[in-house]
This record gives C-alpha cells, sequence and structure tokens, in this order.
C-alpha cells in the first residue's frame, strides 16, 4: 500500500514537473518578506538570469520601479489577489519588457499565510501591435482631416478661377461675335462645364466618402424626372442618330419622395454611358416598381443600349472609382472612370443596388434601383431651376467686395446690365471704409481675402453700422453645405455659391431687395421693336466696323441663298414627314439670322423650332408658310436697306 501510494505520488510530482518546465509565462513564488524562493525554467529562459542570480534575491530588484512592486504587494496583504497588474521586468541584458501578471497568497493547512505566488506574461508583443493600432487609428484620422481641408481649399482653388471663366464666356457670347467666333465660344463653354463636372464629380465621391453626402428628400415625380432626363440628353442621341425612349410602368406612383438631384444624378451617369458607348441602334429607359411594404416602395430604373458591351472579365472592376475598361493609350472613348463608382455610393445611400448585365459587342443594360415613399403632394413648383428675366432692372447702389479681378469684373458687369450702380473693394479693410461712405442696398462680400477675410469685414461693418447694415450675401467658392452655413452662423444674411451666373445672382438679390428697388425698363420696348424689324439696324451698324460695306452686302446675299436653300428643304422634310431634319436646319438657320439680325425670320424660326422640341406639330404648315413670307419681304428689301446706310 505504502509503495502503491509512493507511486502515485511520483507521478503526480512527475506530472507537475511537466507541467512546470513546459510553462511559457513564468511562475514565481517568494516569501512574505518578497525574497524570491522558486521560479518556473522559462523565468530564467526569458530573464538571462542564473538560477541562484535569481533565487534568494529580492523580486523588486528585477522591475523597472521596484516602487510600484512593494505598493503592489501591500495590496496583495489586504486583498489576497491581485489581477493583471502591469510593469515592466528588467532583462540581463538590459533590456525591458511589459508584463502583466498575476499574484496570490498562498496559506498553510492551518490557514496561516506563508508566501505568495504568481505567474508574468510577456505582452511587449502585444502591447507594441496595440501601439502600433493606435497610432494607425490616429494617422488614418488626421489624413481625413487632410483630406477634408485640402478638399475644401482645392474647391475653392479651382472654382475661384472657374467661375471667372464660365463668367467671361457668358458675357462674350452676348457679344457681337462671327460665326468662327461664336464655335470657339462654345467649345470654351463646353469643355469648362466638363472640366465643372469633373471638379463636381470628385468633390462628390470625396463627399460620400467622408460620410458628409446627405439625401436631401422632396416630393417629385418620376415621370417628371425621367422627362428631364430625356431632353437633356436628346440631342446628343439625336446626333448619333440613337433611337432614345423611356418607359414607365403604370404601377409606379405619380409623386415619390426622394433626392431628384442624386437620382437625376445616376440616372444621368448611366444614360450619358449608354449614348457614349453606342452608335446608332437604340438607348432605352424603363422604370418599374419591384417590390412595395406598405408606402415604401422599392424602384428599379432600367437603361439598355445596344452598344459595344462589356467583356465578362472586366465586369468585377466597373464600380470601381477611376476605373475604365479601355485603359490602351489610343483609348476611344474620354471620360474619367467615375460616374459609375459615384453612382454605386449614392444607390447605396438611397438603400438601393446598382448593377448591369451585357453581352460583349451586342450591348449593355446597366440597372439602379431605390427605396422611396408614395407620395400625395404636387410637385413644388418652388423647387424648378429659375430664370431670370433681363427685362427687370434694378435702381441699387451694391457694394462688392472681392479680391480676385476676374471675378469682380464679371460680377461688376453682371449687376451693371442688371442696372445696379456698383462700387468695388477688393479686401476687408477697403469693405468697411466703402460701407461707411454711402447708403449702400446690399453687400456681396467674398470670404478668403488678403488682409482681412469676409468674414472679419462683416463684423466690423455690422458694428459700425449697427441697424443701417444692409444685407450681406457671402459669394463664396466652399462648395460643402457645412462650411456655408457657417458663414451664415458668423453673421452674414446669406451666401451664393461660386462660380456666380448671372441668374442666380439676380435671383438672389432680387430676394434681397425685393420689388421696392426693381424697375421694368423701357428696352423691354425696344428688344420688341427689333422683333418685328426685317433688319435690326444696330447690328448692322456694329458688322460694318468689322468690315465695309460691299463685303457686308455679299455676306447678306450669302444669307439670302442659304435661307432660300433651307426654306426648299424644309419643305421636302415637311412632305415625308421627317420633322427631326427640320428640327436641324432651323437650328443652323436660327444662328445664322440672329448674326445678322435679320430679326423677323430668326424670331419666326426660333418659335417653331421650340414648338417642335415640344412636340407641337400641328401648326408647322402654317408656320413655315409665315415664315416664307417674312423671307420674301427680306429679300425685297434688304439691298435697298444696307445701301442707304
Ligand atoms: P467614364 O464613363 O467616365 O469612363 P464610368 O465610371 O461611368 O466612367 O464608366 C467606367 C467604364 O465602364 C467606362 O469607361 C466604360 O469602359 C464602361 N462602361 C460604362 N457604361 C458602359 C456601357 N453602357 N457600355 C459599354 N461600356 C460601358
Amino acid at each position: 500500500e505504502k509503495k502503491q501510494s509512493e507511486l502515485v505520488i511520483h507521478e503526480s510530482e512527475e506530472k507537475f514537473r511537466n507541467i512546470f518546465e513546459s510553462f511559457q509565462d513564468i511562475y514565481y513564488r517568494t516569501n512574505l518578506h518578497g525574497i524570491i524562493t522558486m521560479m518556473s525554467p522559462s523565468g530564467f529562459e526569458q530573464s538571462g538570469y542564473t538560477e541562484s542570480e535569481i533565487i534568494g534575491k529580492h523580486i523588486s530588484r528585477f522591475y523597472e520601479y521596484p516602487k510600484k512592486v512593494s505598493s503592489v504587494i501591500r495590496e496583495l496583504l489586504k486583498t489576497q489577489k491581485v489581477k493583471n497588474f502591469e510593469a515592466n521586468l528588467v532583462l540581463k541584458d538590459g533590456t525591458v519588457i511589459q508584463c502583466i501578471s498575476n499574484m496570490r497568497l498562498i496559506y498553510n493547512t492551518r490557514g496561516k499565510v506563508i508566501a505568495v505566488d504568481g505567474v508574468a506574461r510577456d505582452i511587449t508583443y502585444l502591447k507594441k501591435a496595440s501601439e502600433e493600432l493606435f497610432n494607425a487609428k490616429e494617422i488614418a484620422e488626421k489624413s481625413l482631416k487632410v483630406k477634408e481641408s485640402f478638399l475644401a481649399n482645392m474647391s475653392h482653388e479651382i472654382r475661384t478661377p472657374m467661375n471667372g471663366i464660365i463668367g467671361v464666356i457668358d458675357l462674350l457670347n452676348d457679344t457681337l461675335l462671327n460665326q468662327h467666333q461664336k464655335v470657339y465660344v462654345q467649345t470654351v463653354k463646353r469643355s469648362s462645364e466638363t472640366l465643372m463636372n469633373i471638379l463636381n464629380d470628385i468633390l462628390d465621391l470625396s463627399k460620400i466618402e467622408a460620410g458628409k453626402m446627405h439625401m436631401k428628400l422632396t416630393c417629385i415625380g418620376l415621370e417628371d424626372v425621367i422627362e428631364k432626363l430625356h431632353a437633356l440628353f436628346y440631342q446628343q442621341a439625336f446626333s448619333k442618330q440613337i433611337d432614345f425612349t423611356y418607359d414607365i410602368d403604370k404601377d409606379v406612383p405619380p409623386y415619390i419622395m426622394a433626392d431628384e438631384t442624386r437620382l437625376l444624378q445616376v440616372m444621368a451617369n448611366l444614360t450619358s454611358n449608354a449614348i457614349k458607348f453606342t452608335e446608332q441602334g437604340h438607348v432605352k429607359i424603363h422604370a418599374s416598381v419591384v417590390s412595395s411594404h406598405k408606402k415604401t416602395k422599392v424602384f428599379k430604373v432600367a437603361i439598355s443600349d445596344t452598344g459595344i458591351g462589356i467583356p465578362k472579365d472586366k465586369l468585377n472592376m466597373l464600380f470601381e472609382d477611376f476605373s475604365q475598361v479601355d485603359t490602351t493609350i489610343t483609348k476611344t472613348y474620354s471620360g474619367t472612370g467615375l460616374g459609375l463608382a459615384i453612382s454605386k455610393e449614392l444607390t447605396k445611400l438611397m438603400n438601393g443596388q446598382i448593377g448591369v448585365e451585357t453581352n460583349f459587342g451586342q450591348g449593355s443594360t446597366f440597372w439602379f434601383t431605390f427605396e422611396a415613399d408614395e407620395s400625395k403632394k404636387s410637385i413644388d413648383a418652388a423647387s424648378r431651376k429659375p430664370v431670370w428675366d433681363d427685362n427687370i432692372k434694378f435702381d441699387a447702389q451694391v457694394l462688392l467686395v472681392d479680391d480676385n479681378q476676374v471675378n469682380l469684373f464679371v460680377a461688376e458687369r453682371i449687376l451693371e446690365k442688371a442696372g445696379c450702380t456698383v462700387v468695388t473693394a477688393t479686401n476687408g479693410e477697403e469693405a468697411i471704409k466703402k460701407a461707411q461712405d454711402k447708403n449702400f442696398d446690399l453687400i456681396l462680400m467674398d470670404i478668403q481675402m488678403p488682409k482681412m477675410d469676409g468674414i472679419t469685414a462683416t463684423k466690423a461693418i455690422k458694428e459700425l453700422l449697427k441697424k443701417k447694415t444692409p444685407p450681406i450675401i457671402a459669394m463664396t467658392a466652399y462648395a460643402m453645405k457645412e462650411d456655408q452655413e457657417k458663414f451664415i452662423n458668423s453673421g452674414m444674411n446669406d451666401y451664393i455659391s461660386k462660380p456666380i451666373s448671372a441668374d442666380n445672382l439676380l435671383i438672389k438679390i432680387q430676394e434681397w431687395l425685393g420689388k421696392k428697388k426693381q424697375v421694368t425698363v423701357k428696352s423691354t420696348k425696344d428688344t420688341k421693336a427689333h422683333e418685328t424689324e426685317i433688319i435690326n439696324g444696330n447690328v448692322v451698324n456694329n458688322l460694318l466696323k468689322l468690315a465695309d460695306k460691299e463685303s457686308i452686302i455679299h455676306i447678306y446675299g450669302d444669307f439670302e441663298t442659304e435661307l432660300k436653300d433651307s426654306l426648299k428643304e424644309t419643305a421636302a422634310f415637311l412632305a415625308k414627314g421627317e420633322l427631326e431634319e427640320i428640327q436641324k436646319i432651323l437650328h443652323t438657320l436660327k444662328g445664322s439670322a440672329g448674326t445678322l439680325g435679320v430679326s423677323k425670320v430668326e424670331n419666326k424660326v426660333r418659335e417653331i423650332e421650340q414648338n417642335l422640341k415640344q412636340n407641337i406639330y400641328f401648326e408647322l404648315e402654317s408656320e413655315l408658310k409665315t415664315l416664307g413670307t417674312y423671307a420674301k419681304e427680306f429679300y425685297k428689301s434688304y439691298k435697298d436697306f444696307l445701301i442707304q446706310l
């Protein structure tokens, strides 16, 4: 029996020793004074000390901060157990490692404390990893901030010169230009609009990434949105001989609550691609309801084309930023590869999905879904884009503050054309001085300016003029909504985004000045008079500054031929019922008649073209006849008219 129990004890000791020796963590035992009495082999291995250098020594000797250890032993005696105590150990070679330890008191059979034992684990690696993670997080947060401010700045820096470019193009377009110059101006206008679109795309994508893009839900008619889309791309499709149609299922409700701008943005991206990658054939838009739960419905808009299609192996990269299928240097199609990436993010924000079915060489169907509530209200008329009526003028004094000469020039011209008397200032300090010189009706204030910015200047003006301060409108190239709200909070009455267009600026001014400062000018009569003139004398006089009378008569002679040919062709197309061809001819004719000031003809052509665009055909034949009569009036009288000048 004794042998038997010795054997059992031996076996259990053996087991214990094995565990003890293969221990990865450091096991140690000390007496109540902190003298080490036992340590697992892992302790010697990790610390580099020999047994004799450790056993019999005070435990605090091996810690980087011995005082911390003494206080933990005191705590141990009080609470009997210490958990997750973190402290640094110094190894024999001087290396410091970070350890986490658990300690407890050991009692003898009579319940008296006789020793302390503990297990320490090296957590240097873990600590380092978590520190690195923390740093990485900090860097990521910092770089997001950098990115945001970079965006705000970039948007400002690029929008400011764009403001100048777009503004001057509009002004240039209003001057007398010959046919070549008109084409050049149109080209510059288109390019600058494209550049603006790219800039907006990049900003949009970054706004989405920064979580700053929010949907603005209003009551809209889906059919109305699709009609707008159709009108937007009709001309482009027409010029590529693409049959461009749309079809809306009967169960699509008339009104829904959705963000019209963003919805239109996704549809426009997909439609413009469909037209871009298709030659002839057709592009079809189809809107349907996929599912509905009470008032909430899931809608699907599919845009199919008979274009070039997409190879299967390229499908997975389609919706990524800056990715295009054709990346060869001789790329046939222009683009940035951002449209689909933005569309994907926008559909996500609308709780929808986006996808494509395609056959390489035969065409593609890009589709997206979105969630929206059905709505009963009719469309808010105020949400439509306003257009300024040129006949309305203001009798108002405006202080215009901007450091950029081009912006100043553009805004000044727009304001002066609208009848305002303008005083300019190029920085905040100058603005404060000039604001006191006169009773202004309105101040337009740029934000970023040298010497003193617009916000500081606004505050100073308000303090000086108190109740007499006129409304101050910020002109800001900052595109983010948050920034714009910041200006309002800092005392400005309103803001207007750059690039400033005449329509937006004047409508904003009308909002603040109201009807009191408005005058309807006599020039209305003049313009009306021009409309009924066979030839506008002012235009001819201007032309005479550019060329001699003989050449001018020759030019009008050429126009006579053009007009005759156009009318003949129109009659032929009318007989064949090819109305789109008629529209094309009239479009060109309108341009030539406008340049030469052949007003009566020009206005009739414009009217017929407008009607055709809106699919109003019933008066077409009689209208073309009237145009013929006006043309004859012109043939008969233009030579005499020119000679007597
Ligand atoms: P972009 O058109 O500006 O290059 P997108 O993100 O809108 O950028 O499109 C990415 C790419 O997807 C396009 O360059 C084109 O290769 C491919 N793609 C998009 N739509 C179509 C389509 N309807 N037919 C064929 N290829 C398409």
